[in-house]
C-alpha cells in the first residue's frame, strides 16, 4: 500500500508522514529531503544547470543513501551525512530551481518508485499522488497558513543555529510555491482524488490522528 501525502512548504507533510509511518509500520521516504541532497551536491560542486553534458556526468557519479535509526532519518550523498546541511536556507533558496529540471526529476522518481516497489510506504513530496504514484490507495493534501508554516520553519532553523525573521520567511515559503506550482515538470498541484487536510489549528498528534483514522478505513475496505 501507498500512502501519498503532497502539499506546500512546511505544511506539516514531513512531521505527520513519519510518524504516520511508524504508527502503520510502514517505510517512510521524505522526497523533499532528496531534491535538497540533490541541491546540496550541486551547490558544493557548482554545477551549471544549463550545461546538458555537465549535469549528467554529476548524476552519473551522484549516490544518496537514506539510514533509519530509531527515529532519525539520515541522508548520505556519496557517503558524506548531509541530514542537517540540506534543511539550512542556502539550500531552501536553490533547491525549487534544482527541483525544476526533467533530468533531475527522472533520476529522483527512478529511485522514489524502486524505493516503495511491492512495500508498504508513506511518501511525502509535491508530486507524489499525482506523478510518483498516481494509483495510491490513500492520497492526502497537507496544506496551512502562510503564517503557521512560516513559524514551524522558523523553529526549525532555530535548531540549526539559523535565525530568520517571520515575514522573511514567509516571502520565502510564498517565493518556493509558487516555482513549484508553475513549473512545467510534475507541478505541486493537489491530486483529484486527494483529501485536504488543513493542519493550521491541528496538534501533530490529531493530524496523524485524522489521517492513521482515514488509512485504517481503507485498510479495512481492501479487506472486505
Ligand atoms: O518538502 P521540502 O520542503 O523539504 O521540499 C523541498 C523542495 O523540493 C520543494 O520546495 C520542491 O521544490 C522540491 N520537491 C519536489 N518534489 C517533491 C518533493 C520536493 O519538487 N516530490
Amino acid at each position: 500500500m501507498i500512502v501519498a501525502i503532497d502539499g506546500p512548504a512546511a505544511s506539516g507533510k514531513s512531521t505527520s508522514a513519519k510518524l504516520l509511518a511508524k504508527e502503520l509500520g510502514f517505510l517512510y521516504l521524505d522526497t523533499g529531503a532528496m531534491y535538497r541532497c540533490v541541491s546540496w551536491a550541486v551547490i558544493k560542486d557548482e554545477i551549471d544547470l544549463s550545461n546538458d553534458r555537465q549535469l549528467l556526468n554529476f548524476l552519473k557519479i551522484f549516490k544518496i543513501d537514506l539510514k533509519n535509526t530509531g527515529n532519525r532519518s539520515s541522508f548520505y550523498v556519496n557517503n558524506k551525512d548531509v541530514t542537517d546541511l540540506i534543511r539550512k536556507s542556502n539550500i531552501s533558496q536553490r533547491v525549487s530551481e534544482v527541483s525544476a529540471i526533467p533530468d533531475i526529476r527522472d533520476f529522483m522518481v527512478d529511485i522514489q518508485r524502486n524505493y516503495a516497489k511491492s512495500k508498504n510506504c508513506v511518501m511525502d513530496g509535491r508530486d507524489i499522488g499525482t506523478v510518483v504514484f498516481p494509483k495510491a490507495e490513500v492520497k492526502f493534501f497537507i496544506i496551512a497558513s502562510d503564517e503557521v508554516r512560516a513559524k514551524r520553519r522558523k523553529l526549525e532553523l532555530e535548531s540549526l543555529g539559523e535565525k530568520k525573521s517571520l515575514s522573511e520567511l514567509i516571502d520565502e515559503i510564498r517565493r518556493r510555491d509558487d516555482f513549484d506550482s508553475n513549473r512545467g515538470h510534475s507541478p505541486l498541484k493537489k491530486a483529484f482524488d486527494a483529501i485536504e487536510i488543513d493542519t493550521t489549528d491541528l496538534s501533530i498528534d490529531e493530524q496523524v490522528k485524522l489521517m492513521l483514522g482515514i488509512v485504517k478505513q481503507k485498510i479495512i475496505g481492501n479487506k472486505k
